[in-house]
């Protein structure tokens, strides 16, 4: 049922006119990664955190289901809304409060982009110790409710590690505001903590105080081709263990991933590298540019004359370190074959090369027509599967889960790495959690929101509000 037109008036009334779009203005306007994701009746755009109260306020007295949105850049569907909802995007939120450079910390809206901190955060030579691809669109609000992680997490943890504080307003329009600037801080329960990772479903995200820590020096990079995860594996532990050189990154691509970017994006330069079975993206920083490429080569040095390393390429400038970041990042295969299956997991990095094996293999078996391509942040174990045919398999996606995630309780991984829950995962976080956790985890929700506002649908198969 649409949203009734008295309560729009209300909320309208709230954030103003400019700044409630209707379904005609969000048909004009990008959806972001899920072409859902503007599905509601309104989307309002408050601009301070009482706003967001009284917006909140009406939905709660209403019924009216209430969809957060930061940057839309969210994998896992938990920004996706539907009619008879409403978005409350953050977008507006977007203002950096205070950068501390002497207690390192920044206290931030939730509207502001990652892109925004890390340049604010340079100015002063420090560093939000966060990074993806998304960073020009993803919050610090959308950052929180999904945990993120990033090429970053081996080195600095989630965003988990990285707050030490939120101000979050509940279903009701109550705001807690727990914005500490330092590290250490036991007054209680740590209420707050429940809502980085929940993805809105048990409140709004408006404020974050995050930790800073020194930005990197001039970073060298290199291309690695390895024959198979085994060597990439160790590898990885071999330069964790090396002194004299400071790691930024560490991320892994299946060749046949590395082979479609490359060539879709024109690097002839790194064809050749290209078709070894994985390849390997490694960063190494320094105080200055020189020392950081002498620390990469001497490092990469004993492992290409031992084989470990089959081949590699060292960037020979900063625009060449770009174009082995374009080809980690690009979305190429998915273009080649729309309509593919993500996974985001975790694995202990020791049994990598084992489950990867090993579901390759079930796949296979399976069913011999699909194909796997792999990414992922290899330092901290975290790979994004992708599992293709030659025709579109979005509906396929329950049938292949179990393959992919059935292993991983037993070795302690995840089914869920750094992408959230969202729509996507909810019937596997059903099969995988225990019924304990599950019961408490809807006690929690009931408690923040008895009316089930926040989010409807999103992690939890919770029942849409009326
Ligand atoms: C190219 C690309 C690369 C990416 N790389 C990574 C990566 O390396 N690591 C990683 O972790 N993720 C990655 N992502 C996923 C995505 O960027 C993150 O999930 C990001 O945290 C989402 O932020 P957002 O502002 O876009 O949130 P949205 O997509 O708008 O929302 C995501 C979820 O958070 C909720 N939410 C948003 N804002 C708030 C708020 N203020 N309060 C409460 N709930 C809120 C939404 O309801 C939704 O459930 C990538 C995405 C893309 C497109």
């Amino acid at each position: 049922m649409a949203v009734r037109t008295d309560h729009i008036a209300a909320l309208v009334e709230i954030v103003g006119r400019d700044h409630a779009l209707t379904e005609r203005d969000l048909a004009t306007r990008d959806p972001g990664i899920d072409p859902h994701n503007l599905g509601a009746d309104l989307l309002v755009r408050p601009k301070t955190t009482a706003e967001v109260a009284d917006v909140l306020r009406v939905c709660h007295d209403a019924h009216i289901g209430v969809v957060p949105q930061g940057g839309r850049t969210g994998i896992s569907g938990g920004a996706v809304s539907q009619a008879g909802e409403i978005i409350l995007s953050l977008e507006r939120m977007n203002a950096i409060e205070s950068l501390d450079p002497i207690s390192r910390c920044a206290v931030v809206q939730a509207g502001v982009t990652l892109g925004a901190l890390i340049k604010a955060c340079h100015s002063h030579q420090l560093s939000p110790a966060m990074d993806l691809g998304a960073r020009d669109s993803a919050t610090l609000g959308g950052l929180a409710s999904t945990n993120a992680g990033g090429s970053q997490a081996f080195r600095f943890g989630t965003m988990r590690d990285r707050l030490l504080g939120l101000e979050v307003v509940l279903a009701d329009g109550t705001v807690i505001t727990e914005l500490g600037q330092v590290r250490k801080r036991n007054e209680g329960l740590a209420l707050e903590q429940l809502f980085i990772g929940a993805e809105g479903i048990l409140g709004v995200i408006t404020r974050v105080s995050i930790a800073l820590v020194d930005e990197d020096g001039p970073l060298a990079a290199a291309l690695v081709g390895v024959s198979d995860v085994s060597a990439a594996v160790t590898l990885t532990d071999q330069l964790q263990r090396r002194s004299g050189i400071r790691l930024s990154s560490i991320e892994i691509m299946s060749g046949n991933h590395a082979r479609i970017s490359s060539q879709a994006l024109g690097l002839t330069e790194f064809e050749s590298l290209c078709v070894q079975p994985y390849v390997l993206l490694i960063e190494a920083t320094a105080p200055s540019a020189l020392a950081a490429e002498e620390s990469l080569v001497q490092a990469l040095a004993v492992p290409l004359e031992t084989g470990l390393i089959v081949d590699a390429v060292i960037a020979q400038n900063e625009q060449q370190r770009q174009s082995m970041w374009r080809v980690r990042e690009d979305w190429s295969v998915d273009r080649q074959y729309p309509g593919g299956l993500w996974y985001d997991v975790s694995v202990p990095i020791a049994h990598l090369a084992h489950y990867l094996d090993h579901f390759t293999t079930t796949l296979t078996a399976h069913d011999p027509g699909l194909s796997v391509f792999v990414v992922g942040h290899l330092a901290d174990g975290n790979v994004h599967i992708t599992v293709n045919a030659t025709q579109p398999i979005t509906a396929r996606y329950e049938e292949i889960a179990p393959l992919v995630t059935t292993t991983l309780r037993a070795i302690s991984g995840s089914f869920s790495a750094e992408h959230g829950i969202g729509l996507e995962k909810k019937a596997t976080l059903v099969r995988e959690l225990s019924m304990a956790k599950q019961t408490q985890m809807h006690r929690l929700k009931t408690l923040f929101d008895p009316h089930g506002i926040m989010n409807p649908g999103k992690v939890l198969s919770t029942p849409t509000p009326q």
